[in-house]
């Protein structure tokens, strides 16, 4: 019920736009992606064929050097497509692709989906399903039932998966991707997060809300090659890492701790050797205190202005200290 609201009144608010809500808005990143958009679109098309009146498709030419601009106004001209061809001035990042369609959409279920039909659209239509029969739930989110990736780069993602869910508040899910369908409530709390740095996979978990996670299998890419070398991957997990937590900034005071703690068992170590007849006190034990004693006051000075940058950090984020999913409200307070 409250559900039907939130689409109401989004509704209304695209109506005073001079826009309707539409049952799907499927958002594509593309980047070099000329060969694959035109299959992508016939495909995507045959596999939403009962709703594809009712859904609009938002690709993204995140500044391609090659001819996705010319076949994405030629899809753009086709008789009885409903698209809409965002194109950036130069290549800005998947991230911030999706930010843009999400920016965008105005279907009761928006989709991510890539371009190059590794993500295959019938999956989209089996989401949508899903969440037509599971009002409880706001998102699907595919996972990658058979990893793809190599010995060496799935060790690594691997990694990355366990520090972050160690160091931050939210949980990732290992081999899930920005593949997913989630409601109009979630897309509207997604864009809700006005940081620069986004990091889509954290802030889609960041927001909570109900996801279902569904296998499915990668194809082989359809045509062109991926944008992804160990460079980028890893400045992005590092970008993921230092937007979702404080740590890096507060390790410094916790070595400075442990430093500390190095430094007064020394001190205890001395003592005992003073306190001993006959036992002289070891001049390099009295060396290393020092040493200690000043390094782990240095490190928690550092630290203690980490701990102040990191809620400097928080608010420059500029996050909503909280996201509500519905309001209920009883009968008497609704006459009113
Ligand atoms: N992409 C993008 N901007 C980029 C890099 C990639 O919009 O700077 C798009 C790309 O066109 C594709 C999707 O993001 O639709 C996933 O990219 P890719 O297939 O290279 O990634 P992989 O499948 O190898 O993880
Ligand atoms: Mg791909």
């Amino acid at each position: 019920m409250t559900r039907i609201r939130e689409c109401d009144t989004i509704q209304l608010l695209f109506e005073q736009e001079g826009r309707s809500l539409l049952k799907l808005s499927v958002v594509v990143p593309c980047y070099n992606e000329g060969d694959n958009i035109v299959d992508f679109y016939r495909e995507s098309e045959a596999a939403l064929h009962d709703i594809i009146g009712d859904t609009e498709f938002i690709f993204v030419n995140d500044g391609s050097s090659d001819d996705t601009g010319r076949r994405l106004s030629e899809l753009c001209a086709k008789e009885g497509t409903s698209i809409t061809a965002v194109e950036f001035s130069r290549n800005f990042g998947k991230e911030a692709a999706i930010l843009a369609g999400l920016e965008r959409s105005r279907g009761e279920y928006t989709a991510i989906i890539d371009a190059d039909l590794q993500q295959r659209p019938e999956y989209v239509r089996q989401m949508t399903e899903f969440l037509d029969q599971h009002p409880e739930y706001d998102c699907v989110a595919a996972y990658q039932a058979q990893r793809k990736e190599g010995r060496g780069q799935a060790f690594f993602k691997d990694r990355f998966y366990k520090i972050f869910n160690r160091t931050t508040e939210v949980e990732l899910r290992a081999s899930a991707s920005d593949f997913r369908v989630m409601r109009r409530n979630m897309v509207q709390a997604v864009l809700s997060l006005k940081e620069k740095i986004r990091f889509s996979k954290g802030i889609f978990s960041w927001v909570g809300y109900n996801t279902y996670y569904m296998p499915y299998k990668v194809e082989e890419r359809h045509a062109g090659s991926s944008k992804w070398n160990f460079f980028k991957l890893t400045r992005y997990a590092l970008d993921g890492i230092m937007s979702f937590s404080d740590m890096p900034l507060k390790a410094a005071l916790y070595l400075g701790v442990c430093l500390g703690l190095v430094s007064l068992t020394m001190l205890i170590a001395i003592i005992v050797q003073a306190a001993l007849p006959g036992v002289f006190v070891s001049k390099l034990l009295i060396g290393l205190f020092f040493a200690f004693l000043l390094s782990g006051i240095n490190l928690a000075a550092l630290g203690i202005v980490g701990v102040y940058l990191a809620r400097v950090y928080r608010e420059v984020k500029g996050r909503p200290v909280y996201i509500i999913k519905s309001v209920q409200e009883s009968s008497r307070n609704k006459k009113e």
